[in-house]
Order: C-alpha cells, then sequence, then structure tokens
C-alpha cells in the first residue's frame, strides 16, 4: 500500500499550479478522489479531502449552507447520545453560537432506535435542521439503522450527517444508496494516514465550508491539499474489503466465550445486537479499565477504555451511561479492537492474559 517512488516526486507539488508537474499533481489527486468514491459509493465530486473526521464534523455541524452560498447557524440539532466527541464537541460549539441542540436518546444495546428520532424531530420543529447518528459505534461496535433514519429525516425536511468513520470498510457501504446529505470517513481507521479523511455531500446538497481562502475540493475546503496523504488514504480505500474481517469476527467471539465461561458477572456492550467484526466492549464491576490496560500493556496487548482518554484523563464513557450503564461499571469497560488477521490463538493468549489478571485482582480481594 506504500506510495511508489515514482509517484513521491507527483506528490509534492501543489496540483492548483498550472505548470506540467502541477498538473500531473492534479491528475493524482483526482485519481485518487475517484478511488476513495468507488470505494465509498458515492460520486467523485461528492468527496470534499479533509484531515479527517473531525474536521468533517467542525465543517458540517457549525455551520448550514445558505442558498447564496453563504453560511448560517443550523436552528435545530439533533444529535445522537453515543456520537463521537467531535461530533458532540462541534454540535456544543454550535449551540453556543444559538443552534438548538437536543440529543437522541439510545437504547440498553446500544441502539439509535428510528422511534427516537422520528420523537426528536416532532419535538423540535425549524427550519435548518440538522440529524447526526453515526454509522457503527467506536465504543461498542453497535450498528445503526441508519438508513431508515436518514429516511426519517429526509421525509421530515431535515439534513442528514452519518459519521461513517468506523463503519466504512468493515461493512458494506454506499454514500449515494444511502441517501444521506453529508458523512464522514477518516483515512487512518480504515488504514490509511492519520490526517486524511472525506466529507461526503450528496450531489445537489450544499456544504459551508469551515476554511476559507483558496478555491480548492470546489470552494468547500481551503487549502493547499495534502496530496501524498491522500494518496495513501486512497490506496487504504481502494483496498477496504468488509469480508476480510472474518477472522476477526471468530477471534473477537472466541475472545468474548472464553471469559463468559471462566468468569462471571461480566457486561458485554452490544453482543445482543449487530456489531462491527472487531469490536468488543467488556466491563467487570468496580475493576478500573486502567489497571486492566496496565496489566494487559505489561502482557503485550494493546487495549483501550471504554472511552479513549485523549486529554490523559479517563472519564467514564458517554457511550456506555447513554446504555444506561452504572457509571462504576462504564469507567470498568475496556474495549478490543482485533485486526484483520487476528487469529484464534490471539483471541486465546489475550483472554489468557486477562483472566489471570481477574484471577489476582480476586484472590487478593478475597479474606484472609
Ligand atoms: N468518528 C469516529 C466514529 C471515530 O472513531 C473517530 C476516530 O477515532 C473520529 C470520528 C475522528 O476521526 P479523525 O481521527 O479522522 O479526526
Amino acid at each position: 500500500m506504500g506510495v511508489l517512488a515514482s509517484e513521491a516526486g507527483v506528490t509534492g507539488w501543489n496540483p492548483s499550479s498550472q505548470h506540467s508537474e502541477g498538473r500531473a499533481a492534479r491528475a493524482r489527486l483526482e485519481a485518487a478522489r475517484r478511488e476513495i468514491a468507488a470505494a465509498a459509493g458515492a460520486a467523485p465530486g461528492s468527496v470534499v479531502l479533509t484531515s479527517g473526521a473531525t474536521e468533517g464534523a467542525n465543517t458540517v455541524l457549525r455551520a448550514a449552507a445558505r442558498p447564496d452560498g453563504g453560511a448560517e447557524p443550523w436552528d435545530v440539532l439533533l444529535i445522537s447520545a453515543i456520537e463521537h466527541d467531535c461530533v458532540r464537541g462541534a454540535a456544543a460549539a454550535a449551540a453556543e453560537a444559538g443552534a438548538r441542540l437536543a440529543e437522541i436518546p439510545a437504547n440498553a444495546d446500544g441502539l439509535v432506535e428510528p422511534a427516537a428520532v422520528a420523537a426528536a424531530l416532532a419535538a423540535h420543529p425549524g427550519r435548518r435542521r440538522l440529524v447526526a447518528v453515526m454509522a457503527a459505534n467506536n465504543e461498542t461496535g453497535v450498528i445503526q439503522p441508519v438508513e431508515e433514519i436518514v429516511r426519517l429525516a429526509r421525509e421530515a425536511g431535515a439534513q442528514s450527517l452519518v459519521d461513517s468513520a468506523q463503519a466504512f470498510g468493515k461493512i458494506p457501504y454506499a454514500f449515494d444508496a444511502l441517501g444521506a446529505d453529508f458523512a464522514l470517513l477518516s483515512g487512518h481507521k480504515i488504514g490509511g494516514p492519520a490526517g486524511t479523511g472525506a466529507i461526503l455531500v450528496r450531489e445537489g446538497a450544499a456544504l459551508a465550508p469551515a476554511l476559507l481562502g483558496g478555491g480548492q475540493e470546489l470552494r468547500r475546503r481551503a487549502g493547499t491539499e495534502n496530496l501524498i496523504g491522500i494518496v495513501g488514504f486512497a490506496a487504504a480505500a481502494a483496498s477496504v474489503d468488509p469480508d476480510s474481517w472474518t477472522a476477526a469476527a471468530s477471534a473477537r467471539d472466541r475472545f468474548e466465550n472464553l471469559l463468559k465461561f471462566a468468569a462471571q458477572g461480566l457486561v458485554f456492550f452490544g453482543d445482543e445486537v449487530h456489531r462491527l467484526p472487531n469490536t468488543s466492549c467488556v466491563a467487570a464491576t468496580d475493576w478500573r479499565a486502567e489497571r486492566q490496560l496496565m496489566g494487559l500493556d505489561l502482557a503485550g496487548f494493546a487495549v483501550s477504555a471504554g472511552s479513549a482518554c485523549s486529554s490523559g484523563k479517563m472519564a467514564a464513557s458517554h457511550v456506555l451511561l447513554a446504555m444506561g450503564a452504572d457509571p462504576d461499571l462504564a469507567a470498568s469497560a475496556i474495549r478490543v479492537s482485533f485486526g484483520p488477521d487476528a487469529s484464534a490463538g490471539d483471541a486465546e493468549a489475550l483472554a489468557a492474559s486477562w483472566l489471570e489478571l481477574w484471577e489476582r485482582r480476586r484472590r487478593a480481594a478475597a479474606p484472609g
């Protein structure tokens, strides 16, 4: 998937330059855009290249496009309770700027039910409304009924945003068929370079740019394109294959079954509904995730807390709290992401390490 040496020259040039090197860079950029579009089931004109899903969320949520090409605040933002922090943070900033913000609840399985979306749309009328529900959750892997949610939003005259950073590549994905107005992709979630991504914009829908200046990306995202990153993102997009996650799903199930068999009182979040093939989120009451993480790290396993601590401070996951988990349980959740080449042996080794820590903790807590 590495960038070919012969491309290194091309990718170093500015695609907006008029000289032949610039035109070659432009051709490479547009080829990459076509590759990303084809992989995501979108038209090339729908792909606005960004630095990642976080930039995409901030662009879509912080302003709506006016028919004259300008921007104005959304009237109403209806955001699911399990959205990634980039969507939540951008929505909170939009609310400070005057948008009315309402949360759409999730159920105990981690699903945002279409009925909850319909209720939110009925309770919050407005002229410019945006509904944001992710395609699959990053902590539990739970796959959301976004086709139906997008349809409900459209029927109610609202626009829709589907954060597809986790779903794209792991399950079949087709933006045009989904019918959403906007979707977010992230390069590093599909094995591409961090700092790349895209906003997919439905043909006919307008995007209010967050970055102003040059006319790049059809005036939807100013700034010289990160061509070397985009070429890497396109190579990763061209090789996504949801079928390649079968081994990960088997490894995940093996890990969960071993834990279920050997330890009592564990909670597996979202395991009763459709999940991404690679994700497991498990909690053992009153056993802080940090402690499990440290023990597993020493054993050579890189797992995360229910909520990744981007600030260095671990907080109980808002996703698990939204599913009705008690805060102590939520603070005890770990999240395991199995790679596409994970084996049953990997799953067994991880389960054995975790169970050893569990046993040690049990013995330490036992009286006498
Ligand atoms: N949305 C989801 C569901 C994610 O998992 C992530 C990344 O962790 C993001 C958005 C943010 O993506 P990026 O790192 O490309 O800004």
